[in-house]
């Protein structure tokens, strides 16, 4: 048997000529059989029509089908045939297939001549993959909006190269009746274009039409009416609801941010021309343009004829493209653009059954256009900017991410608790989970439960062991901890580290600086301005920035400018705010150590009147970043003792500054400069390993990012980023993961 192992059909060819020619050598006279095992995103992306296209065409015998591992190919044929066959396999695959493995064996030939498209089988065990879902096609949308085609502007038009995935899959293998689409059996129209392997529709598994297929539970047109007059939509997608109304119409957004409870945090934007809200790079409009189709943070036209509500205070803005028929007819029929936020409050996790949203968002919006199209798992809009994702879930998940190193038992990783994921590992394939919001509800909590229950069944696997974090508090950890597996506790700042190491397919040791604002220490302090040296499976903490009292615990993180008076008094420079006698006392009482870096920012951002209070999480620290922007300036000179970084140096010169009269632009900006120096100069005093990792949410913030790669590759260090994940805790089980994988050999 042969067996070829690559993952990209690209590599996968070179590798499997060889294979051929090994075969080719061994064969035996012009009568052969030969059965193709291919593994990998083969099923929903149209491979077995491709399949039966190569085979006919070759006038070969025998069968393909989908089995729980992937696709099963028998051939029969001419040996030149089934050689030529074997190479188009890989070097033609459709564009959505992404060929994990192929094994090929010969077998006795039984006279076939005719090729066939076999029912699935449903034995063995079950690891295909699963596809994203993807993008309406351009062929598609061609139909969507002609006037004679018999999909006229049918909301749910589908095909072999699109539609929906994912969100609707029961159970592997891909077939119409694993998926929620069962329910609808299919006219006789729509089952001849399935049937017939010319078409593009040929086992497109969630094809429909207007007389087979779900249907709206109201008119576009109304809908359309209700838009204009400022109403709030509830808008059935793919992985969820999201809240729908006019982008240009101030008063429809303010109603809408006060019902979500939602003060200030930018809302994203669908549109069909995103020239005209944002200056669009090369990058940012392929990432727009992608069969993903994520939000996309870009920088706004000031020009750009949106409510100013929309995203205070930001100069980004998240916009996307139509990604389902429903929007693209939406997005047409009422021209402008549409706020198209997440169905839920604040930062709860998305709403996707029928009822579930009727129940908890029937008192946000005015109307809701549904469907009965059941949705299988809720799935939330990715968010990207150019560099890095910031939240990886629809049309990512559940593609999985290399580990690089294979589990020894299939295993689950908790993640943490804001902007929270979970990661299933099988061998050395960590699926991701989508963004399930913030574990801090008991309404969150249990959408953990039932998505892990959901995402395990669609994978066929059963978890030997658990990962978590340390904290003692985090309801991810709690549910670890309640099981009966055995369970590697990871810390946070560790499990950032590693995540940004293993993404880059390495296993260390390094360097890392971990900044972000709040993970739970070892020593019960609040850690997050970490400098550590690790590998995959154990870290030592080197130096960290020192710690501040948090006066009022979380309070402090919604007043930043309670930390700002923290730190003004570990610089001994007097305190301005005039609640902080009163507040003062709570250091007696209830306040915690905090070495996070994030906590640093949010003083600075007080202090310089930018920001005293936040509404969302990092709100502070962004506004900060603007404020800085390409302004040059030296840095701010910040000591290091003992292995702590004193933070409250950098405070004394910009509260010096600020009191000198300069510039807050360029504060913002030397303050910038002297985190980064600070930091860059700790690692150059670690002095080895020469790689070092950067990862926590701090390294959102371009500008820092910039800088400390800079200043680090100055020093001769050679520096690892996130590209796949976000830097922010999003990243964590995907750490926990690799911890967990590495330690547990
Ligand atoms: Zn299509
Ligand atoms: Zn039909």
């Amino acid at each position: 048997m042969l067996r070829v192992k690559a993952l990209m059909p690209a590599p996968a060819a070179c590798i499997y000529a060889e294979a051929v020619r090994t075969l080719s050598e061994s064969g035996r006279g012009v009568a052969q059989r030969r059965r193709v095992r291919v593994s990998g995103i083969v099923q929903g992306v149209g491979f077995r029509p491709f399949v039966y296209g190569l085979a006919r065409a070759r006038e070969l015998g025998g069968f393909v089908r989908n089995d729980a591992r992937g696709v099963v190919i028998e051939v029969e044929g001419a040996k030149e045939e089934l050689d030529h066959f074997a190479a188009a396999l890989v070097e033609q695959a459709p564009p959505l297939a992404r060929i994990a493995a192929l094994e090929e064996s010969e077998i006795e030939p039984r006279g076939e001549r005719e090729f066939a498209i076999a029912h699935s089988a449903e034995e063995g065990e079950r690891t295909a993959l699963v596809p994203a879902d993807i993008a309406t096609c351009d062929d598609c949308l061609r139909e969507l909006f002609d006037p004679q085609d018999r999909r006229y502007r049918f909301p749910f038009i589908n095909c072999t190269n699109c539609g929906p995935r994912f969100t609707i899959i029961r159970a592997v293998p891909y077939d119409r009746a694993n998926t929620s689409m069962a329910s609808f059996e299919m006219c006789e129209a729509c089952r001849r274009e399935y049937e017939d392997p010319a078409n593009r529709r040929f086992h497109a598994e969630p094809t429909c039409c207007p007389d087979c297929g779900p249907k709206l539970s109201l008119a576009l047109e109304d809908v359309v009416s209700l838009l204009r007059e400022g109403k709030i939509v509830a808008i059935k997608g793919l992985g969820g609801y999201h809240l729908a109304c006019d982008a240009a119409d101030e008063q429809a957004v303010a109603r809408l941010r006060e019902r979500k409870q939602r003060e200030e945090k930018p809302l994203a934007v669908m549109t069909l021309q995103p020239d005209k809200l944002v200056g669009l790079e090369l990058e940012e409009e392929a990432l727009l343009r992608s069969a993903e189709r994520p939000i996309v943070l870009v920088r706004r036209r000031v020009d750009a004829p949106i409510a100013a509500s929309v995203a205070p205070g930001n100069e980004w803005l998240g916009v996307m493209l139509p990604y389902t028929p429903l929007h693209h007819l939406l997005c047409a029929d009422f021209g402008g653009a549409l706020v198209m936020t997440s169905g839920n409050l604040s930062d709860e996790p998305i709403a996707f059954e029928n009822e579930e949203a009727e129940h908890r968002l029937g008192a946000v919006v005015d109307a809701f256009l549904s469907h009965d199209r059941p949705i299988e798992r809720r799935c939330e809009d990715s968010v990207v900017r150019a560099a890095f994702p910031l939240r990886r879930s629809r049309g990512y998940a559940p593609m999985a991410l290399p580990l690089p190193v294979s589990a020894k038992a299939p295993l689950v990783a908790t993640g943490a608790e804001l902007k929270s994921t979970f990661c299933v590992v099988r061998d050395d394939q960590a699926f991701l989970s989508p963004h399930l919001g913030d574990l801090d509800t008991m309404l969150a909590y249990s959408a953990f439960q039932t998505d892990l229950e959901l995402y395990l069944k669609m994978l066929a696997v059963k978890p030997e062991l658990l990962a978590c974090d340390l904290h003692p508090d985090y309801l991810a950890s709690k549910w670890a901890r309640s099981q009966e597996l055995e369970l590697v506790e990871v810390q946070h700042h560790h499990a950032h580290a590693a995540a940004c190491l293993a993404e880059n397919g390495e296993t260390g040791p390094a360097l890392a600086l971990v900044l972000d604002g709040t993970g739970y220490g070892t020593d019960g302090t609040i850690w997050g301005g970490e400098l550590l040296r690790f590998d995959l499976a154990d870290y030592e903490r080197v130096s960290h920035l020192d710690p501040v009292p948090l006066p009022g615990g979380e309070a402090a993180v919604r007043e930043p400018w309670r930390i700002a008076a923290a730190y003004l008094e570990r610089a001994e420079r007097p305190v301005p705010f005039a609640d902080w006698s009163r507040v003062r006392e709570s250091l007696k009482v209830n306040a915690p150590l905090s070495a996070g870096a994030g906590r640093l920012f949010d003083a600075v951002s007080a202090l310089l009147g930018v920001r005293e209070r936040i509404s969302y999480e990092g709100q502070a620290a962004i506004e900060l970043e603007q404020l800085a922007g390409h302004v040059e300036a030296e840095p701010y000179r910040c000591r290091e003792e003992d292995g702590r970084i004193l933070g409250a140096d950098l405070i004394a010169c910009v509260h010096d500054d600020l009191a000198a009269g300069r510039d807050r632009a360029e504060i913002a900006a030397a303050f910038h400069e002297g985190v980064a120096l600070a930091f860059a100069e700790a690692c150059a005093r670690a002095a080895e390993p020469k790689t070092v990792v950067l990862s926590g949410g701090c390294f959102q913030n371009l500008r820092l990012l910039a800088s400390v790669r800079r200043l680090l590759e100055e020093r001769g260090f050679r520096v690892l980023v996130h590209s796949l994940l976000p830097p922010n805790d999003a990243c964590i089980s995907f750490g926990q993961a690799a911890v967990a994988t590495y330690s547990v050999r």
